[in-house]
């Protein structure tokens, strides 16, 4: 088994709201994206390391570094009582979800810690500090209206010409879930700052044109 094989079957191992073929277009549009070199990428919304693996397994394949944010509490529909709450992620010490153990086992596993580099806190906070252009960014964080306008303001500008944005959980259809990762998404389109690439299930795949 390749290496790459290995990770990607090791995803499907990892807690979380990934598809598989969404997370299989995320590891291809990333690697096809990318010439060898060192890259910067960073996902907004790490949870369990999912997603981190499969962008992971191309980052390593092109001497990338992927930076996986996250504050580790979880969204609104983690919480106790909504609809994607999970108890064994709860830390009885405080009595809040953490998923920071769970993600910090899944990138060790995937032996991706020299490649996948976590960044813990609210993701608003991190982008006023982070100043480093990014070649490929991944908007998954919280999906209520604010924060995901939000993390649209703060990290889309530092998306370089030419590189990628991709947005998880983007549904048309209200009823197909909440619609705030689809406006930005819109918006992404009608800045004309960037254009389609791809789409596969809710990921969308755009790229900078300026
Ligand atoms: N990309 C992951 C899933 C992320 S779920 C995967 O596919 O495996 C969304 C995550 O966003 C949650 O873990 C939540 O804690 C995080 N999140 C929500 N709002 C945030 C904020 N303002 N700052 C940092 N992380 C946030
Ligand atoms: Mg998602």
């Amino acid at each position: 088994m390749s290496r790459r094989e290995e990770l990607l079957a090791f995803a499907d191992t990892v807690k979380g709201f990934m598809p598989r073929n969404e997370g299989l277009a995320l590891h291809h549009y990333a690697l096809e994206h990318s010439s060898v070199g060192s890259a910067t990428w960073l996902e907004v919304g790490a949870w369990c390391g999912k997603s981190a693996v499969y962008l992971g397994s191309a980052a390593e394949e092109t001497g990338s570094v992927l930076y996986s944010l996250d504050h580790h509490h979880g969204s609104e529909e983690n919480q106790a009582g909504w609809e994607h709450f999970d108890p064994a992620l709860v830390d009885p010490h405080d009595g809040r979800l953490n998923t920071l153990p769970t993600w910090q086992r899944t990138i060790a596993d995937a032996r991706l810690e020299a490649t996948v580099l976590g960044l813990v806190g609210p993701s608003l906070v991190v982008a006023r500090h982070f100043a480093q252009p990014l070649d490929i960014l991944f908007i998954d964080g919280g999906h209520g209206h604010d924060v995901a306008w939000a993390d649209y303001g703060a990290w889309t500008p530092k998306v370089v010409v030419g590189g990628l944005l991709m947005i998880h959980d983007v549904f048309e259809n209200p009823a197909d879930g909440g619609r705030p990762p689809f406006e930005i998404y819109v918006a992404a389109l009608e800045s004309a700052r960037f254009i389609d690439v791809a789409a596969e299930g809710s990921l969308r795949v755009l790229t900078r044109v300026n």
